[in-house]
C-alpha cells in the first residue's frame, strides 16, 4: 500500500559506489524520514523470521545493524549485543574471519556478550554474499549460544545465500537487484 510505497521510494541507490558494477542500496534516508522509519520498524517486527518468544537477545552488525537492533530490541523487550569490526572491542574477544571479493575481513564479539545456551537473533541492513551473517552465526556458536534467526532490511537479488542460512529462518522486508 501507500504507506510501504512511501518506503521503498526512501532507500537510496547511488551506481558505481563504493565501485564501479555495484548500486548501494542506502536505508539511511528511511531513518530521516519520520514516517517511513515508523514502517521500517514495524515492518521488521511483523516480518521477524521467528516469533519473539523463540530467541532471546538481539545481535546487531556493525554499523547499520546496530541502528535497527537496539530499536527492534526495545520493542521487543529484548537485549542488545554488538558484533563489530576487528579492533573495535575490549579483550577477551571471539573473532570470525571471512572472504571477501579481495582480501579477508574479520568481525568479532566480547567473549561474555551472549549467555552460552540462549538463542539470537541476528540482524543488519542488507545480505548479499552472506558472508558477514555467516561469519556472525560462527561468533554467536562460539560463544556456546545458537542462532534463532535473521532479520534483515533488504536483500539482493542474483547473488548466491550461503546453505547454512538459506536453511535456517531469515526474513527481509525488500528484495532489490
Ligand atoms: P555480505 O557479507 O556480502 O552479505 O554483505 C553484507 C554486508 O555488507 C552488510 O553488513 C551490509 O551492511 C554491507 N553491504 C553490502 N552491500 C551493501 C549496500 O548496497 N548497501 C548497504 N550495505 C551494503
Amino acid at each position: 500500500e501507500q504507506e510501504a510505497q512511501h518506503f521503498i521510494n526512501c532507500i537510496g541507490s547511488t551506481p558505481g559506489f563504493p565501485k564501479e558494477g555495484i548500486i548501494f542500496r542506502d536505508f539511511m534516508p528511511v531513518l530521516a524520514d519520520a514516517q517511513a522509519l515508523q514502517t521500517l520498524m514495524r515492518g521488521l517486527e511483523e516480518a521477524l523470521p521467528v516469533p519473539a518468544d523463540e530467541f532471546d537477545v538481539i545481535a546487531g552488525l556493525e554499523s547499520r545493524g546496530f541502528l535497527i537492533g537496539v530499536p527492534l530490541a526495545l520493542r521487543l523487550g529484548k537485549g542488545f549485543v554488538a558484533i563489530r569490526k576487528a579492533g573495535k572491542l575490549p579483550p577477551p574477544t571471539l573473532s570470525a574471519s571471512y572472504e571477501l571479493e579481495y582480501g579477508t575481513a574479520t568481525i568479532e564479539i566480547e567473549q561474555q556478550a551472549i549467555t552460552p545456551g540462549s538463542r539470537v537473533l541476528v540482524v543488519d541492513d542488507l545480505i548479499a554474499t552472506g558472508g558477514t551473517a555467516q561469519a556472525a552465526q560462527q561468533l554467536i556458536e562460539a560463544s556456546g549460544a545458537s542462532v534463532a534467526g535473521f532479520s534483515f532490511v533488504m536483500e539482493l537479488t542474483g547473488i548466491d545465500i550461503p546453505d547454512t542460512i538459506k536453511q535456517s529462518h531469515y526474513s527481509s522486508l525488500v528484495t532489490m537487484p
